[in-house]
């Protein structure tokens, strides 16, 4: 019996609202009132949901609350990106950026306090997986930003800290409340899901949704790919690629987006360009150039702007859509994805992550 235990509204999308009155014995259309009302007025008070019974708002009150994130910090730029540091009720914090630009505006969300995959040239990997955030937690960075703004961004990116698609049935859920009419009414071409590759995974989310697909791909080869996204050693190319091809034949979901950072003398050679477009041949795809952001101790640093320009036009020449991702957020160090500052770690102990993973782009 749900009743009996405190729900977290923030994390029940429509049908689970809908679940939530018919338990306590009103009509389902209540629940879709409610659901509404938090996510399309961002009302979460109780008494000021007008049209809802007093009779079932006083059986909400008894089993269920509304848990808010908090603003540890908010950084504004000059060019308008503003990254918020959100504390969770348990204390762990996460990053959700946004990025306004002429015509849309971009919300950057995660799907995990750190990450677990350990990607070579990641400032987030330095901080070991602590946890998963729950649908609550996930939807609630876009009902903030949302608040915030006085309106819902144009586009949300799930490519904030963490692996989304190790945290498979809560983000589904976010992205559906966030493509819910009753709620942030986004187009499906307007969530996009990054992913390093979990393979099966990527079979799962044509089965359930369709969202655009981005993938950390980042190298042509398995060689280079093992060392730079080490999830590659069990999902490698040969799986990955027609994992991305199989996705695409969803009507909505034109093409794959391949996320490839910049890294000087690694992955960013002629050579390189020539292998990459032999592997994307034949999947309709996107190429989005990502100037490596540099963090203390990571060993890497960003290829030269001049061997960015040889590599996108290489791969247009070829006629892969290429774009060279714009650096936004500079001076805030809006990191999409990476945490800065202070943050805790597995051992719950507060240290000190880099700070100048400084980029955010388009
Ligand atoms: N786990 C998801 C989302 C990660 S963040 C994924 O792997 O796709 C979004 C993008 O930022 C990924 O493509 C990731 O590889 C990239 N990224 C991580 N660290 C970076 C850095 N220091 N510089 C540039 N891009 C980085």
């Amino acid at each position: 019996m749900i009743a009996a235990e405190h729900i977290d509204l923030m994390g029940l999308d429509r049908a689970g609202c809908e679940a939530l009155a018919a338990e306590l014995g009103f009509k389902p259309f209540h629940g879709r009132n409610l659901f509404k009302w938090i996510h399309k007025h961002g009302v979460v008070e109780l008494e000021r949901m007008t049209d809802l019974s007093k009779a079932l708002r006083e059986r909400l009150a008894q089993c269920s609350h509304v848990r808010l994130p908090r603003a540890a910090e908010e950084q504004p730029s000059a060019d308008g990106t503003i990254k918020w540091v959100l504390e969770l009720a348990d204390g762990q914090r996460v990053e959700t950026v946004y990025i306004p630009e002429e015509r849309r505006s971009t919300l950057c969300v995660s799907s995990q306090v750190g990450c677990a995959l350990d990607c070579s040239f990641c400032a987030t990997a330095r901080q070991g997986f602590n946890r998963n955030l729950d649908v609550g937690e996930i939807i609630g960075q876009v009902w903030f930003a949302t608040r915030k703004l006085g309106r819902p961004p144009t586009n949300i990116v799930m490519m904030g800290m963490g692996e989304p698609l190790a945290n498979f049935d809560a983000v589904v859920q976010a992205m559906d409340i966030m493509q819910d009419d009753f709620a942030y009414m986004l187009a499906k071409t307007r969530v996009t899901l990054s992913t390093s590759g979990i393979v099966p995974n990527i079979h799962r989310l044509a089965e359930v949704s369709d969202v655009s697909l981005a993938v950390s791909l980042h190298a042509p080869d398995n060689a280079l790919r093992d060392e730079l996204v080490p999830i590659n050693r069990k999902y490698p190319l040969e799986q990955l690629i027609p994992a991305c091809r199989a996705y695409l034949r969803g009507e909505k979901r034109r093409r794959v987006t391949w996320e490839y950072v910049m890294l000087d003398g690694v992955n960013d050679s002629d050579r390189h360009a020539k292998a990459l477009i032999r592997l994307l041949e034949g999947t309709p795809s996107k190429v989005n150039l990502i100037p490596f952001n540099p963090f203390a101790g990571s060993g890497y640093s960003t290829s030269p702007a001049e061997r960015i320009e040889a590599f996108r036009l290489r791969l247009l020449r070829s006629g892969l859509v290429t774009t060279t991702r714009k650096t936004r957020g500079d001076q805030i160090a809006a990191a999409c994805g990476q945490l800065v500052g202070r943050v805790q770690d597995r051992s719950r102990r507060s240290v000190v992550v880099p700070l100048d993973r400084a980029s955010l782009t388009r």
